[in-house]
């Protein structure tokens, strides 16, 4: 398939329009209301002496705007996006219909409790089917992403320490082959890291990790499947290690649509752990767009009667004695993180693709999920295409995800992961994540998810192989890609200091349109 992606050499939306052109006419606001809003919600000194600088565009100009940006865009709508560890399966446009509805759009995180019943019972539910997926017994909704999650966990087992009398406990325990947001949770709990090696066969190294924990230990931050799409077969010999100096685990659940159904982190003896929901139930992500990072932990005793679900960060949804449904902080709680109750549009989401899909389908996403993977490596072997290598834990099935070095190919030719992600995008995919996890050198992190079809994962494959011929033949010609798509490979230093990349004659359009005055 030949790809080629719209090239416009689109000005951005101030620099487009002119004065007094309008897209939509609101309506005058009448006298009385005006009065009211003045005096009573806005007071007369905030409100503002002149009109905004705004964009004045009619509403064809501004279609035609964000259409062109669009085409020079690509989303999991256009094809394949294999970024490992993000999970980028299709979201089907089914559940955003009912998100949508304006019965949900327009509900308000004060609207007293009696009239948002429905809601509530819809978050009371998935609370309950998230707790049976992954086999902990009660679960928030609260936190805003998966990073957010881990932070809920940590300040969780900061909390469990602390009520314990344990506050010198300080370490949490994170293998090397972790997603940079583990490190970060816990080190902004104030906890020291301590790291440790992945073993060549893919598990942590378990004798490092036996001479790492003692006294200070307070828990342990593990992905399973990890980043390298590898399930940890000693998972339960860690978790006697941990929990013998009274540590906790946390579970980081990013992984979860390579197990989903099939096994479960709370029987693997995990205490904590977070959900995506925006990754493994499939509501979109990506660009910043609002995430759900729910976290669930077990009914562990903490001392006396308060259990772990007694000293969570965030609410939890409850049904009392009449069966109404309420927002409860739990007892010991050390209160938000957030605003408000969670983001619900996530939620709803997760919700219905688990409706939809039910116990059954959710056992499929993981069967396809781990197929699509396996399917790949043998595509890649098939090709013969020897310029990507496994690092560790050769010979094993992949969970969801499969980690390639392209270290072989650059030490033949030079070209590096970021050339070879060049080259896929002239090909009509979305690059694969690179140089991630850190432990594999030129890494190329592939995961297809279950929405993938078998012709694109062989398309995918082709174009590796065909990559590494092209490498092979001409470097150069790899370097100098993408030449297909709507931007060009662009200056990495610049990118990174915004002022220097606005054109100087740009500067001067938006200096004269007052824009650059009105931003300051
Ligand atoms: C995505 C991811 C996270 C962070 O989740 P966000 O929702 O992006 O904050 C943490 N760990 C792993 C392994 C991930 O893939």
């Amino acid at each position: 398939m030949d790809f080629r992606q719209a090239r416009w050499d689109e000005p951005i939306i101030f620099e487009l329009g002119h004065t007094g052109r309008k897209g939509i006419i609101i309506p005058e606001v009448e006298d009385e209301i005006k009065k009211a809003v003045g005096n009573i919600i806005i007071p007369e000194e905030v409100l503002r002496k002149s009109l905004p600088r705004l964009p004045e565009l009619s509403e064809v100009e501004v279609a035609r705007h964000f259409m062109r940006l669009s085409e020079m865009s690509y989303g999991i709508d256009s094809g394949p996006v294999p970024l490992g560890s993000c999970t980028m399966k299709y979201n089907p446009k089914l559940m955003l219909k009912y998100t949508e509805d304006s019965r949900i759009t327009l509900l308000h995180p004060l609207q007293d409790e009696e009239t948002v019943q429905g809601i509530l019972e819809i978050m009371y539910n998935l609370q309950k089917w998230l707790a049976n997926i992954i086999g902990m017994d009660v679960c928030t909704l609260h936190p805003a992403a998966g990073a957010q999650g881990e932070f809920t966990g940590i300040v969780t087992i900061r909390r469990y320490h602390d009520l314990k009398g344990q506050e010198y406990k300080d370490e949490i325990v994170v293998p090397d082959s972790a997603h940079g947001t583990n490190p970060a949770s816990a080190s902004m709990g104030g906890f020291k890291v301590i790291e440790i090696p992945t073993f060549h066969d893919g598990n942590v190294d378990i004798e490092a990790l036996e001479a790492a924990i003692n006294k200070r230990t307070a828990g342990l931050m593990l992905t399973n499947p990890s980043t390298l799409g590898l399930f940890e077969e000693n998972i339960l010999t860690m978790e006697k290690l941990v929990h013998k100096v009274d540590g906790l685990l946390y579970y980081d659940g990013a992984n979860l649509n390579g197990i989903m159904g099939y096994a479960r982190p709370g029987d693997m003896g995990f205490d904590i752990a977070h959900i995506n929901i925006h990754k493994t139930f499939s509501s979109p992500h990506g660009g910043g767009g609002p995430g759900a990072g729910p976290v669930c932990v077990k009914n562990r005793i903490v001392k006396n009667d308060i259990r772990l679900s007694d000293i969570i960060p965030g609410p939890l949804v409850i049904k009392g004695k009449n069966g109404n449904y309420r927002i409860y902080m739990p007892k010991y709680s050390p209160g938000r993180l957030r605003a408000f109750y969670a983001n619900i549009g996530p939620l709803i989401w997760g919700f219905l693709y688990i409706l939809a899909l039910g116990s059954k389908g959710l056992k499929e996403v993981t069967e396809t999920a781990v197929l699509n993977t396996n399917y790949f490596m043998k595509l890649l072997k098939k090709l013969g295409a020897k310029g990507y290598s496994l690092t560790h834990g050769q010979g094993r099935f992949r969970k969801h995800e499969t980690v390639l070095s392209a270290e072989p190919l650059k030490k033949e030719t030079g070209v590096t992961a970021e050339d070879i992600a060049k080259g896929l995008l002239d090909r009509g995919f979305y690059a694969p994540t690179i140089y991630f996890p850190l432990i594999v050198p030129e890494a190329l992190m592939i995961e297809f998810t279950d929405t993938e079809t078998k012709e694109n994962l062989e398309a995918y494959a082709k174009a590796l192989a065909d990559i590494e011929k092209e490498a092979r033949r001409n470097p150069l010609k790899v370097k100098s890609r993408p030449l297909n798509v709507g931007v060009r490979r662009i200056d990495n230093v610049k990118a990174n200091h915004p002022r220097t990349v606005t054109p100087s004659w740009r500067v001067k359009v938006l200096r004269d349109k007052g824009v650059i005055d009105s931003l300051k």
